[in-house]
C-alpha cells in the first residue's frame, strides 16, 4: 500500500494498492503491444498528439500543481511554474523531434551511409518527489516522440502525481499503454528491468538507487541513464555585479525548498567581498516568505518527508559542531526547516562534502581564481556550477577547468529544453533534454550501401 500524506499539515491524501505481478506483468505486455504500433506512427500524428498535452497541461495547471503542492510541499507558484515548464518540453520536442531524428548521412567510400535513429521500445523511468512533473515530462515527451513508449515507477510518496501524469497523455489522446504509470516499492524494480519486454531504464535521484538500477540493467546488458544528485558550487568574484549576484544565488538555493540537484548548496565567496555579500545575502533570504505552501505568496515551503528534513539536521548541526557559524536559521520543526546560513565553513564539513537537499546553504572564502576553481571541484558530484563575474577573460580561462556537467555565467544552473543537462562524476551519466536527450534510448542504426 503506497499513501501520500500532505507534509505541511500530516493530512492523509491518497491511498493506492501496489500491483499484484500478474498485474505488473500485464502492462508491460499492453506497453510492448503499443510499442509495435506507436513505432511507425507519423510524426505528424505524434506531433498532434504532444502539442494536445501541452495544451493539457497549460489548461488545468492549477488542478495539477495542487496535486504537486499536496503530496510534496512545493510552494503553489512554483508547482504552477512546474507545470507550464513540462507543457514547454511537450511543445519543443513537438516542434523539433522530427528535424532532431532525420537519417543523418556520413560521407565514406559507400554509395550512400547514413545513421538511422530507431526506437528501442519499452522504457522504465524511476523518477523522484522533487519535481514530481518535471522529472517524468522531460523522460517521456522525448522518448514519445522517438517511438518508444514509457512506464513510470515514481516515488511512493507522489503517486497521485503519477497517475495525473498518465492522465496527461491519455486526455491527449495517446494510445492506451503508450504510458503507464506502475504502482510499485522499489524491490520490484528489479523484475521489471529483468522482463525480455523492458528495453532500458532511466533513474533520477540518489547514488544507491541509481548504483541498484544501473547494476541490474548492466547484468542484463540494457542501457541506463542516471541523473543523481550535485553539490554545486556558486562562485562569486569580487568583480560580480552584487545586487543582481545576490537575488540569483538566493535563487539558486532556496527555490523548491532547497530540494535540488542543480540547486547551488556551496557558496564560494571572494574574502574582498565576503562580510558585504554575506549581509546582504542573509537579508535577501530572510525576505523570502515561509510558510503554508498553498499561500500564494509563500517562496519556501515545508521539505517532502520529515526524514528528509531530519538528515539536513544532522549535516547542518555536524557542520556548526566542526566550527561554521550560523548567519541565519538553523532549526527544524517537523517537515519545516529555517532558511539557513552557514559561514566559514571548511572543506571536511558535512555541508560542504556531502550532498544537502534542504533549505541551507554554507558559505566558504577564497582570494584567487585557482582557488575557487580548486574548491569548486572539491566535490564528489559534478551536476554543474555557476560562477559571478563581469571578466570575459576570466570566463574564458576558467570554463574548461571545471569538471562539471554545465557551467552557468552570472546565471543559476537550470534545465532548459533546448540545451543537455546531466553530470559526470557520481552525478551521472548520459543526457536528457534537447538532441543529445532524445537519442539516449535509440538505436543508431549504421547503414551502408555499397
Ligand atoms: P531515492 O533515490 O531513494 O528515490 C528516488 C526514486 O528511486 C524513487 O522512485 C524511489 O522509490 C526509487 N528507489 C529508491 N531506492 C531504489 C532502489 N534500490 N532500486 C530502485 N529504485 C529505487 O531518493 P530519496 O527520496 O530517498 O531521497 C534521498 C536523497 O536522494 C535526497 O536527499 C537527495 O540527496 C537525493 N535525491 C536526488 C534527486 C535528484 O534530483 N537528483 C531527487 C530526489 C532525491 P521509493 O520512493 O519507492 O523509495
Amino acid at each position: 500500500m503506497k499513501e501520500s500524506i500532505n507534509p505541511y499539515n500530516g493530512e492523509k491524501l491518497f491511498k493506492f494498492n501496489e500491483l499484484s505481478n500478474s498485474e505488473l506483468e500485464n502492462k508491460i505486455k499492453v506497453a510492448h503491444e503499443c510499442y509495435k504500433d506507436w513505432k511507425d506512427v507519423s510524426f505528424k500524428d505524434k506531433t498532434t498528439l504532444m502539442r494536445n498535452a501541452g495544451n493539457e497541461l497549460r489548461n488545468n495547471k492549477r488542478k495539477y500543481g495542487e496535486i504537486i503542492t499536496k503530496e510534496m510541499g512545493k510552494p503553489i507558484s512554483q508547482a504552477i511554474a512546474e507545470v507550464e515548464k513540462c507543457a514547454w518540453v511537450c511543445d519543443y520536442y513537438a516542434e523539433n523531434a522530427e528535424d532532431q531524428l532525420q537519417d543523418e548521412i556520413v560521407e565514406t567510400d559507400a554509395e550512400t551511409s547514413y545513421v538511422k535513429y530507431q526506437p528501442l521500445g519499452v522504457v522504465l523511468a524511476v523518477m523522484p518527489w522533487n519535481y514530481p512533473f518535471w522529472q517524468v515530462f522531460r523522460f517521456a515527451a522525448p522518448n514519445l516522440m522517438a517511438g518508444n513508449v514509457g512506464i513510470l515507477k515514481h516515488a511512493s510518496n507522489v503517486m497521485k502525481s503519477a497517475e495525473m501524469i498518465q492522465e496527461v497523455f491519455e486526455n491527449a489522446g495517446f494510445p492506451k499503454g503508450c504510458f503507464q504509470n506502475l504502482i510499485l516499492s522499489s524491490d520490484k524494480i528489479k523484475s521489471v528491468i529483468e522482463n525480455d519486454l523492458v528495453k532500458a531504464v532511466t533513474l533520477t535521484g540518489s547514488k544507491p538507487a541509481g548504483a541498484s538500477v544501473a547494476s541490474i540493467a548492466g547484468e542484463n546488458i540494457k542501457k541506463s541513464v542516471l541523473e543523481l544528485g550535485g553539490s554545486n558550487a556558486l562562485i562569486v568574484f569580487d568583480d560580480a555585479n552584487l545586487d543582481e549576484t545576490v537575488e540569483t544565488c538566493a535563487k539558486a538555493r532556496f527555490q523548491n525548498t532547497g530540494q535540488s540537484c542543480i540547486a547551488g548548496k556551496r557558496l564560494l565567496v571572494h574574502k574582498n567581498i565576503a562580510k558585504e555579500f554575506t549581509k546582504r545575502y542573509a537579508e535577501k533570504v530572510k525576505s523570502f516568505k515561509t510558510g503554508d505552501p498553498m499561500s500564494e505568496d509563500t517562496y519556501i515551503g515545508v521539505m517532502a518527508r520529515e526524514d528528509l528534513a531530519e538528515d539536513l539536521e544532522k549535516q547542518v548541526s555536524g557542520s556548526v559542531e566542526m566550527g561554521a557559524k550560523v548567519v541565519l536559521g538553523g532549526n527544524r520543526k517537523g517537515t519545516y526547516f529555517e532558511p539557513t546560513i552557514l559561514s566559514e565553513v571548511t572543506v571536511d564539513m558535512p555541508i560542504f562534502k556531502e550532498e544537502t537537499f534542504g533549505p541551507a546553504i554554507g558559505i566558504t572564502t577564497f582570494e584567487t581564481d585557482e582557488k575557487a576553481v580548486e574548491l569548486s571541484n572539491n566535490s564528489v558530484f559534478g551536476l554543474g556550477v555557476s560562477m559571478f563575474t563581469s571578466s570575459k577573460d576570466r570566463v574564458k580561462n576558467l570554463v574548461p577547468k571545471f569538471v562539471e556537467g554545465a557551467v552557468f555565467v552570472n546565471e543559476l544552473v537550470k534545465s532548459d529544453p533546448r540545451l543537455p543537462f546531466g553530470g559526470v562524476k557520481i552525478s551521472g551519466y548520459g543526457r536528457e533534454l534537447s538532441s543529445h536527450g532524445i537519442k539516449e534510448f535509440l538505436n543508431k542504426k549504421t547503414v551502408y550501401v555499397k
